[in-house]
């Protein structure tokens, strides 16, 4: 059984011909499901988001699939940074120094978000949204065409230093006392959501799934009588290693090599170094694996920042020790522990940095 659903709100501004195609795309996966598998598409942030459970009965998988939708429909519509909702209200507020009433996904993503700045040091900052739209990448559609913003703007942003240790939080009411907080939860949200979403199929009964946005995932249980296998990203193409998931595992890659704003002189890919108000172009991509996926996702954000010269104390501070970075020229550095599980395609230079 195969289910497609889809948040077509979202797709207003986009042309038939972006719908159609995806809808095709999406037909075509179906077509490789396998026996016990039970698969379901979601769009979700701009992103495609697979769920695929396996060895549960046709009704029990629709009931999960069903309740996916609307809670992803909710946190669509709760946390965009920039289709106008409750997130882009909170944000209006901040800049006219009112409080906001948040929900409590919101309020908790907050709180996560700020023990994650803390502990990096900056280098994952929820808070400058305002930078993020200024480099236009508050849209779903890249590459963006054109050169850099002015360094005066991005200088002027970045001295107002917004950060979410700037926000208070009191049961449901969030106040700033920096009006240059504009809270974008994109390193972090996929993370959360695709938790959210493994703890409703547990409470559902499924003992067995992988809800999986674009490589960035979850998995918990197994496939039958194996472990899920899966699947890192190549930053260059096609895929750089393969491995096997634990009994509950999240699994994220942050890169620089699919959304960025290019010209005739360089790409400017979308992770932002808060401090500089520019892109960082050191790594290629971060793998992190830990637990939970608000906590992978942050932290493969977080560690491009940090770079090759920070990674490690970065991710120390994170309490990680799964990681793998692979920099521009295609060379991988990974912990002990993470080379103790991936298997290399042929041909990948390779570091092992002792933890
Ligand atoms: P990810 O793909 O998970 O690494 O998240 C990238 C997204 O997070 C960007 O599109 C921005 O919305 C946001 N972002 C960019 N730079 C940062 C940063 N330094 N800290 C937190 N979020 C960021
Ligand atoms: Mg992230």
């Amino acid at each position: 059984m195969i289910v497609i659903f889809a948040i077509l709100t979202s797709y207003m501004s986009h042309s038939i011909f972006k719908i159609l195609s995806l809808l095709t795309c999406l037909s075509l996966i179906a077509c490789t499901q396998k026996p016990g598998e039970q698969k379901a598409q979601f769009f979700i942030f701009g992103t495609v988001l697979e769920v695929t459970i396996w060895g549960a009965g046709d009704a029990q998988a629709q009931q999960a699939f069903a309740s996916l939708q609307s809670q992803f429909q909710e946190m669509h519509h709760q946390w965009h940074a920039w289709e106008p909702g409750p997130l882009t209200e909170i944000n209006q507020a901040f800049a006219s120094g009112l409080p906001a009433q948040a929900s409590p996904s919101i309020v908790e993503m907050t709180r996560r978000s700020q023990l994650i700045e803390e502990q990096t040091g900056g280098r994952f900052n929820p808070a400058i949204g305002a930078l993020v739209r200024l480099w236009g990448f508050h849209t779903s559609d890249y590459p963006i065409e054109g050169p850099p913003p002015g360094q005066v703007k991005i200088d002027a942003l970045v001295a107002r230093n917004p950060s979410s240790l700037d926000i208070l939080l009191n049961g449901l009411t969030m106040t700033s006392t920096n009006p240059a907080v504009q809270l974008d939860f994109g390193g972090i949200a996929k993370g959360y959501a695709i938790d959210i979403a493994c703890d409703t199929l547990k409470n559902l009964g499924i003992d067995n799934a992988i809800v999986n946005a674009g490589g960035d995932l979850r998995a918990f249980g197994s496939h039958g009588d194996r472990p899920w296998r899966i699947a890192i990203r190549d930053p260059g193409g096609g895929i750089i290693a393969a491995l096997e998931a634990g009994q509950d595992e999240a699994i994220f890659t942050s890169g620089n090599y699919e959304r960025f704003r290019q010209d005739n002189e360089s790409r400017y890919p979308h992770i932002l170094d808060p401090r500089t108000g520019w892109p960082v172009k050191d790594l290629a991509s971060v793998t992190v694996i830990t637990r939970e996926g608000w906590l992978a996702d942050a932290a493969a954000t977080a560690l491009i920042v940090a770079g090759l010269d920070d990674w490690v104390k970065v991710a120390r501070a994170l309490g990680l020790d799964q990681v793998l970075l692979v920099d521009e020229a295609g060379k991988a550095y990974l912990t002990e522990k993470m080379n103790q599980r991936v298997e290399f395609v042929a041909g990948v230079e390779k570091e092992i940095v002792i933890f």
